[in-house]
């Protein structure tokens, strides 16, 4: 990478372009600073890169679809074979920036860092984050040993696994963590810390982004359950459902009893949790009607690898297992 970079920058909205209009009220909107505001003021604070700004979208992150994932990843693959970008941001809401993330990472190739950054509190907000963790994601952008480590997240400091962040805080600066890897480095506008080398070098893109979005719903489990929780769910094309399931995925005996039945017919049943943080582990169950563990990863973005996986007519269990077992 040359001494400045240049860096594309992929725009679609959320607090780090939003406004509250007063720092005293919270009537704030998503989407509404250009990314040119963003460029500009890195610019005047004496970042060398070479930013060039482009608009996806201009929305809350609770909005995203399955058309402006596919533009993201169109624009960022494109990008993978330009020989003037050496590096891409994504401006990205925090409430589904770990979905995207995960998306990205599962379906494009490692040779050139992907950094999603987001803010907590909008741009106008007394001791806003978003310039901040702009500064922060352009700097990892701009480091030569950024790359081989798949799709990454930059919040508050901290540089986190697209496998690895949550967001798990509704509110604070300090929202998203990683799990089970923790950070992958920390970042300040004026420092970078590795903490290791590039896993992930020379990766290919390891599935094709999908052609449509199969219908995969997820079941949150709660107390006194029945099994119209899960059958109000179904459509006739549902070839795959995760559990957000109490615990280490689990659920009532009437609950698992139906997902059995639904799996005997080749439906693939992930076994998540709905609790923030914790392994879901295969048990013994899992090999008896053939559910798969969800392991590190919450429903949320089971849903997502259980997607790309149906997508790229993968649904036998122990190569979807093998999926969730792989970093
Ligand atoms: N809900 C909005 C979004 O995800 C704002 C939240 C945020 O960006 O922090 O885009």
């Amino acid at each position: 990478m040359s001494a400045a970079p240049n860096i594309l920058i992929l725009a679609t909205g959320g607090t780090i372009a939003g406004t509250a209009g007063s720092a005293l009220k919270r009537d704030y909107r998503p989407g509404q600073i250009g990314i040119e505001s963003f460029i500009g003021q890195a610019g005047a604070l004496g970042v060398a890169a070479n930013l060039t700004g482009r608009e996806i979208a201009a929305m809350g992150s609770e909005d995203i679809t399955p058309e402006i994932w596919r533009a993201l990843h169109d624009a960022c693959d494109a990008a993978m074979d330009d020989s003037q970008v050496d590096a891409i941001i994504i401006t990205h809401g925090t409430d589904t920036a770990e979905e995207t993330a995960l998306l990205l990472d599962l379906t494009l190739p490692t040779n050139k860092p992907i950094v999603l950054v987001g803010a907590m509190r909008p741009a106008d907000a007394v001791g806003t984050d978003g310039i901040r963790n702009f500064l922060n994601a352009v700097r990892v952008a701009s480091d030569a040993d950024a790359a081989g480590r798949g799709v990454m997240m930059v919040m508050s400091d901290r540089i986190i696994s697209a496998r690895d962040a949550r967001k798990a805080k509704t509110t604070g600066t300090d929202a998203f963590k990683g799990f089970p890897r923790d950070s992958i480095g920390t970042v300040t506008p004026s420092s970078l810390d590795w903490f290791g080398e590039p896993w992930a070098k020379g990766r290919a893109a390891r599935f094709d982004f999908p052609a449509a979005f199969p219908h995969v719903p997820i079941c949150h489990a709660y107390a006194g359950m029945q099994r119209d929780a899960v059958d109000c769910l179904l459509r006739e094309e549902t070839h795959g459902l995760v559990l957000a399931g109490f615990g280490e995925g689990n659920a009532p005996r009437v609950i698992f009893d139906r997902l059995a039945e639904l799996a005997a017919k080749g439906v693939v049943v992930v076994r998540a949790s709905r609790v923030d943080e914790g392994l879901v582990d295969r048990l013994p169950m899992d090999d008896e009607h053939g559910f798969v563990a969800a392991r590190g990863l919450g429903p949320a973005k089971a849903r997502i690898l259980l997607q790309v996986l149906l997508a790229n007519g993968i649904s036998e269990m122990s190569e979807v297992q093998a999926a969730f077992d792989t970093r």
